[in-house]
């Protein structure tokens, strides 16, 4: 599992730290002409191997690449090897030159000693930029670090630190983690098996939105009274507008408050647009806006906030096998497991799994 921290480097550090992610995108672009060139001119492929080993010629001849480890000068080759893999494999485009806004983190693959690299309480020793300042707000198992990333953000500077745990330090972690379904039964089903519905005097009032919706298409056009029910539903409109409004955040500022990731899935417009029914579609929007308020209370509050491809989720059980079912089954039975649990609890569950499974 991956930690992320806020670091704060002094202004010397943070030149150092800009001046190594330019370097390193520098090279990224430099091996990456590299390999087009050996193509294009002698039809010769250039793998990750060849360009590693000619780092120590290349560091001399430009010795500003002393001045970042070497740890770090491989990784950027790695990136690019990996670019070139998945474009291969046809998982990605075509490996594109990375641009200043485009290069925005450096990686200690192996991270030194413990002794050396923690060997300060609240700082990270970070080799050839110094001993960084770190607000770990959460204790991790320092033995066990595996990578160190650094990453610049528009204001700050982050570091994730990968850590690799037990079992059952993993099973906690996914505790202070929550995936969340939402749904026309229940507004929303979270994967610690809870459930928030509308509330109901905010069902109440739809409904009642609803019924004087219908009056107003039964008035005579251009009536007396068209014009006074078309007030009113503008009124009642506003009103139930402003409650749930009200609720989404109060709903979206508890689950964030009690969490360190939350997980969603992408919400699939296209399909919502197409339903034009007022019932969902007044849910629908609830939905799209309790997912931005819920990304950017996570963003404000440093807390991670992970969208999943919306594919299977409900048709799918914890164990990987297929559960198909239609929208009138409310339980979700898999043959495969013998998990036997609320339909959008488990579609909860799974898409907390499906974030886990992203590295942060
Ligand atoms: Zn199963």
């Amino acid at each position: 599992m991956t930690f992320q921290f806020r670091l704060d480097p002094t202004p010397e550090q943070e030149q150092l730290m800009n001046r190594t992610l330019e370097l390193c995108r520098k090279l990224y672009n430099r091996a990456k002409e590299q390999r087009e060139t050996a193509y294009k001119q002698e039809g010769k492929t250039i793998t990750y191997a060849m360009q590693q080993k000619e780092l120590p010629a290349f560091k001399k001849e430009f010795p500003e690449y002393k001045n970042v480890h070497s740890q770090v000068l491989q990784d950027g080759l790695q990136r690019l090897d990996d670019a070139y893999q998945r474009f291969f494999r046809g998982e990605a485009g075509y490996p594109r030159y990375k641009s200043a806004d485009r290069y925005i983190s450096f990686t200690y693959p192996q991270p030194g000693a413990v002794e050396k690299t923690f060997a300060k309480p609240g700082y990270v020793y970070l080799s050839k930029i110094g001993v960084v300042k770190m607000k770990a707000h959460r204790p991790f198992d320092p033995a066990n670090v595996t990578q160190i990333n650094v990453k610049r953000y528009v204001d700050s500077w982050m570091v994730n630190i990968s850590v690799k745990v037990s079992d059952a330090e993993a099973a906690q972690t996914a505790e202070s983690a929550v995936g969340i379904d939402v749904g026309l039964n229940t507004f929303a089903a979270l994967s610690d098996e809870t459930k928030v519905d509308n509330p109901r005097y905010l069902r109440k009032a739809e409904k009642r939105l609803k019924r004087k919706q219908q009056l107003l298409s039964r008035k005579q056009p251009a009536s007396r009274n068209r014009k006074k029910a078309k007030l009113k539903v503008a009124k009642a409109h506003r009103k139930v507008a402003r409650q749930r409004k009200d609720f989404l955040h109060k709903q979206s500022y508890r689950i964030v408050r009690d969490h360190d990731l939350i997980a969603v899935e992408e919400l699939k417009v296209r399909n919502m647009v197409r339903n034009r029914r007022l019932a969902k579609s007044i849910s629908d929007a609830g939905w799209r806006r309790f997912i931005t308020y819920l990304c950017y209370k996570a963003k404000r509050q440093g807390k991670r906030f992970a969208q999943v491809p919306a594919h299977g989720t409900s048709q799918t059980c914890l164990c990987g096998a297929p559960v198909p079912k239609t929208l009138s089954i409310r339980i979700h039975e898999c043959e495969s497991c013998g998990l036997i649990q609320d339909r959008d609890i488990v579609s909860a569950k799974v898409i907390l799994q499906r974030a886990l499974d992203i590295p942060a």
